[in-house]
């Protein structure tokens, strides 16, 4: 039983990180980002509904991620653990999560915060080039993320279970510092 939050600035690495953190520890990947571009592709009414906040950088509002998260925590593979990748990104997300974990008789065993300075992230999310990859939507991603998420750092960081890695390198190292960080977990 793993709960794993991945946290981080807009292309930090967060979503490569995922998806090999997920298989070593065989808990469901859960990304707010992919989840909401999943809906936009199938043109569900919660993609019509948050369509326009991707496109801009800006964050969805509040009860609209949460209510599908909670959708997505009550479903019965992630009874043995979770990984979450985008969420919470505000503070009110972070204290919902928590009294949706006590419900639910789970807890977050830790939240590891990938590092990486803002010139190299400008540089992975250009070349990634997404829809929102645009030089000003990054730029606009980049300030949400100072204003509304990196708060959440002290959230957690009072609860002694975060953790900072460096992610200003190759893939597989910092898969490696990763796994290192949660060697007593598995
Ligand atoms: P990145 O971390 O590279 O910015 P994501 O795929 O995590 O990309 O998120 C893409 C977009 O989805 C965000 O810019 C935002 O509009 C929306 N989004 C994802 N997660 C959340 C969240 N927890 N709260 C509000 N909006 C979110």
């Amino acid at each position: 039983m793993a709960g794993l939050i991945l946290f981080g600035p807009p292309g930090a690495g967060k979503g490569t990180q995922a998806v090999s953190l997920a298989e070593s520890f065989n808990i469901p990947h859960i990304s707010t980002g992919d989840l909401f571009r999943a809906a936009i592709s199938g043109q569900t009414p919660l993609g019509l509904k948050v369509q326009s906040y991707l496109d801009k950088g800006q964050l969805v509002p509040d009860q609209v991620v949460i209510d599908m998260v909670r959708e997505r925590l009550m479903q019965s593979d992630t009874s043995g653990g979770w990984l979450l990748d985008g969420f919470p990104r505000t503070i009110p997300q972070a204290q919902t999560l928590d009294n949706l974990l006590q419900e639910m008789n789970q807890n977050c065993d830790r939240v590891i915060n990938l590092q990486v300075p803002e010139q190299t992230l400008i540089t992975r999310m250009l070349s990634r080039g997404r829809k929102d990859d645009t030089e000003a939507v990054i730029q606009d991603r980049l300030q949400v993320y100072h204003r509304e998420t990196a708060p959440i750092l002290d959230f957690y960081r009072d609860r002694n279970y975060l953790v900072d890695i460096d992610g200003d390198t190759t893939v597989d190292v910092v898969t490696e510092r990763i796994k290192t960080a949660l060697a007593d977990l598995s």
